[in-house]
């Protein structure tokens, strides 16, 4: 057994990131199986903590980069997207219902929603909105996969996006695709820690086949060169500063538009996985069938638009499960569920116990009031080991801190704090519960300075996870 290689589920099942289908854990009588879908992976409770810092970030960021923040619901009249062909071409890929007699479906994406936004955004406000429009959402989607094809958290049948839509003359293409490539560097490096220009991560351009135009690929020629060029020169432009090698692939756009994908990699001994993350997309269907051609003459005069759907991680999930099993279940410390877990270490001196319990519980308050989350485990010397060994192989805590009988002596704390860098633990000192909150304090903020200098947040949730221990 101990050359089996974990993948991605086993990562998110050992951080609490969501819930283990097979569990055999009885629940209610039953499997789990039993009420949950394939396919709807169920975030836990340390999952929960990571999505909604995520959030925060994602909402912040995207937001001081004149996106509107948008929130549509998960289910659409049909009539909606009827307007936008999808009944036509994706029905066998929607979940469709009825609500008294009238259609309605799940929304299997965002964009039909986005461009009802733009369009009473322009009606109300008329010429005043300044191009490019560009609107943000962390959306739920769902969409119909078969049974057989589901898999963790990369083939799911509901996920979400970190979706924008952006409408953009087409004078701005460039800088726009440009700009966006910028915005998910940032991203991936200062929230994830990810290197751009590293052999984990390349660029896909796909263009299309110029004698399909107009019949396999929507759109004139004109609109396809226009778009083509752009990508193509921002995709050169992002290979040349960032490092990151190109791929193209001819004839492989979507018949709507084309599109840069950008795709992680995972090597693994003989093998590398690879998946989809970001994508910039082009679409020459949506802005005939939602009239925003007809808008933008009418409101701005006769200049051509390009609609780009793009989203910076891609799925949340699938982006999650690529990152998982890149990271070894390692996250950065303002992502991890547990960020902290004091470790207490009891002698059977009821005197010293005391004590060591005291300064345990002062630090887990302290830590609480400044915004960690933070768990106690209770050990003894001789089970000290095994219970170490399972912490670093389930929660993962990136810093770890020490009371026992030594401490109490010396009057000092230890911290073991994980560094990405030679994937190890560096121990330090401090001298007491107040200094090692200003450790603390600064071993996260210097994560968090960076997040805060892309997003202008500082998401923290507070959280007692000693159950998790
Ligand atoms: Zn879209």
């Amino acid at each position: 057994m101990g050359s089996q290689v974990k993948d991605h589920v086993d990562f998110a099942y050992e951080l609490d990131l969501v819930v283990k289908p097979d569990s055999t854990v009885p629940l209610l009588g039953r499997e789990f199986n039993y009420y949950v879908g394939s396919g709807i992976p169920l975030f836990s409770i340390g999952g929960g903590y990571l999505r909604y810092v995520l959030q925060q970030v994602l909402v912040g960021f995207h937001a001081r980069r004149g996106y509107f923040i948008a929130e549509t619901p998960i289910i659409a009249s049909s009539e909606l997207f009827k307007l936008s062909g999808h009944m036509d071409f994706y029905r066998g890929n929607m979940f469709v219902f009825d609500i008294e007699g009238k259609e309605f479906v799940i929304k299997p994406m965002n964009c039909p929603y986005h461009l009802l936004l733009f369009l009473n955004h322009v009606a109300r406000y008329r010429g005043k909105v300044r191009l490019p429009f560009k609107v943000f959402e962390v959306g739920r989607v769902h969409r119909y996969e078969p049974s057989g094809s589901v898999y963790g958290l990369l083939r799911v049948r509901g996920f979400t996006q970190d979706d924008a839509h952006i409408i953009a003359l087409e004078s701005d293409a460039l800088d726009t695709v440009f700009n966006v490539f910028k915005e998910m560097v940032q991203l991936l490096e200062g929230v994830f820690g990810l290197e751009v220009g590293s052999e984990n991560i390349y660029i896909r351009l796909s263009v299309s086949d110029k004698s399909l135009i107009g019949r396999e690929f929507m759109g004139t020629l004109e609109e396809w060169e226009a778009a083509e060029r752009a990508l193509e020169e921002a995709s050169r432009a992002i290979e040349g500063k960032y490092g990151v090698s190109r791929v193209v692939g001819v004839g492989e756009a979507a018949f709507y538009g084309p599109k840069i994908d950008v795709m992680m990699v995972v090597k693994g001994g003989a093998t590398a996985k690879e998946w989809q993350m970001g994508t910039i997309q082009f679409d020459f269907n949506l802005p005939r069938r939602f009239k925003v051609y007809d808008v933008v003459k009418e409101l701005y005069g006769d200049t051509r638009v390009f609609i780009i759907h793009r989203a910076l991680l891609g799925s949340i999930e699938r982006f999650l499960g690529g990152y998982l099993e890149l990271s070894k279940g390692r996250l950065p410390v303002h992502l991890a569920p547990l960020q902290i877990a004091i470790t207490l270490i009891k002698t059977g001196d009821e005197g010293v116990d005391k004590e060591i319990e005291s300064r345990a519980l002062e630090l887990k308050n302290k830590l609480l009031e400044n915004g960690f989350r933070v768990g106690i485990k209770e050990t003894t010397k001789t089970s000290i080991g095994g219970d170490i060994r399972h912490i670093e192989t389930t929660i993962k805590p990136p810093i770890l801190v020490f009371i026992g009988e030594k401490e109490v002596k010396e009057s000092t704390l230890t911290l073991s704090i994980y560094t990405k860098k030679g994937r190890t633990r560096k121990q330090l000192k401090v001298k007491n519960v107040t200094e090692a909150v200003e450790e603390i304090e600064k071993i996260v903020g210097e994560e968090e300075a960076k997040i805060k200098e892309i997003a202008g947040v500082n998401p923290r949730i507070p959280a007692d996870l000693t159950h998790t221990l």
